[in-house]
């Protein structure tokens, strides 16, 4: 008979990792499913960026981050996770990912990924939500010059750069590509830069813009992507620039086909925000548990990872005490 594990983690980010050390620690049987590498999110971020947050806020496991500045480079986050993976030789199964969920009669969940099939008592999802770009729906955005994920400034030396967004992301991409001798134009749907952007930031691309290194659209949509231009929709009428690239950091979407298929609901309202109980993150579907970023819905900048990591003793401590309560029945 196929063995039944007491927890399978659907992800191998920051957040999968600290439930699995959480298991580990409770003498739980556990395997991670992750669809691509080790930390896959953090392995897709750009080359050269750096956390907004301190190492230790970024620790678990009790094993010291060391970074040579306070805040970490995402080389320096991977390097630090893989440390993690070793020292508490957590159990994750690479490049294997969740394709189907559901609780079978008898109580137990039945888990097909792309190599095989897993029975577990509980399923925690960490799945993140840097998988699915918010897409902007525009005529051209299929086009292979758009891209919703950025990597390193070299190859738009001297090109046409359109970014689009105001946040983080947005800024960080405009200021390197600008820096490194690209033509940036932004388009802001807003009236200016988010206000949450990182403050050492900020007052960097707000000379920018106003020096005019940088050009900037307020209250602004992208109206269509050409092959050698776009057309934006601004307060004065249609603008039509020429564009060789163009970086669409309009956030992400977490992939709710997953909770879907559980039976997890989510809020009715514009955030989606998935239905649980934050004093153990046990969702509506009893036994199915949801910890990282997943958790704020389409909010998802209410979780990261230092405020996630919480869930996974949360989490694990409740599935604890159900085992003692079935026990002592
Ligand atoms: C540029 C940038 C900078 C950031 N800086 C910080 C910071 O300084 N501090 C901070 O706290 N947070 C930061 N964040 C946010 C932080 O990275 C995320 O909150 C964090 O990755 C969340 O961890 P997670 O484990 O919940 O999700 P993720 O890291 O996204 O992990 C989810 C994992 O699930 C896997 N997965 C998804 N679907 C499946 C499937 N069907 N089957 C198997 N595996 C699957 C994915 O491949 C992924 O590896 C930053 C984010 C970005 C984009």
């Amino acid at each position: 008979m196929k063995k039944i594990l007491d927890v399978l983690i659907v992800g191998g980010g920051p957040i999968g990792l600290a439930c699995g050390i959480a298991c580990e620690k409770a003498n739980i049987n556990y395997v991670i499913v992750e669809k691509g590498v080790l930390t896959n999110s953090l392995f897709n971020y750009p080359l050269n960026m750096t956390f907004f947050s301190t190492s230790d806020k970024l620790e678990m496991g009790g094993i010291p981050f060391m970074s040579i500045s306070h805040k970490p480079t995402r080389t320096e986050a991977l390097e630090y996770y893989r440390r993690v993976f070793q020292q508490w030789k957590l159990k994750v199964n690479l490049y294997e990912e969740v394709k189907t969920l559901q609780k079978n009669v008898d109580g137990i969940f039945e888990i097909n990924t792309s190599k095989q099939t897993y029975l577990a008592h509980n399923i925690i999802l960490a799945t993140g939500f840097y998988d699915l770009p918010n897409l902007m729906n525009v005529p051209g955005e299929e086009l292979p010059k758009v891209s919703h994920y950025y990597k390193e400034p070299w190859p738009y030396i001297g090109q046409k750069v359109l970014v689009v967004g105001g946040a983080n992301s947005a800024v960080d991409v405009a200021l390197e590509i600008w820096r490194k001798g690209g033509h940036v134009t932004m388009a802001l749907k807003g009236d200016g830069i988010d206000a949450n952007v990182k403050y050492w930031v900020k007052p960097d691309i707000e000379n920018r813009i106003k020096e005019g290194s940088i050009k900037a659209y307020t209250n602004c949509l992208v109206k269509e992507i050409r092959e050698k231009e776009v057309v934006l929709d601004t307060p004065t009428g249609e603008v039509t620039i020429p564009n060789d690239f163009v970086f669409a950091m309009t956030g992400y979407v977490p992939n709710f086909a997953l909770l879907d298929q559980l039976g997890v609901e989510l809020s009715l309202d514009e955030k989606r925000q998935p239905c649980y109980d934050p004093s153990n993150q046990e969702s509506n579907i009893p036994g199915v548990y949801l910890a990282g970023v997943v958790c704020g819905g389409l909010n998802t900048r209410e979780f990261f990872i230092e405020n996630s990591i919480i869930h996974a003793e949360q989490i694990v401590n409740h599935i604890l005490g159900k085992s003692l309560a079935d026990s002592s029945d």
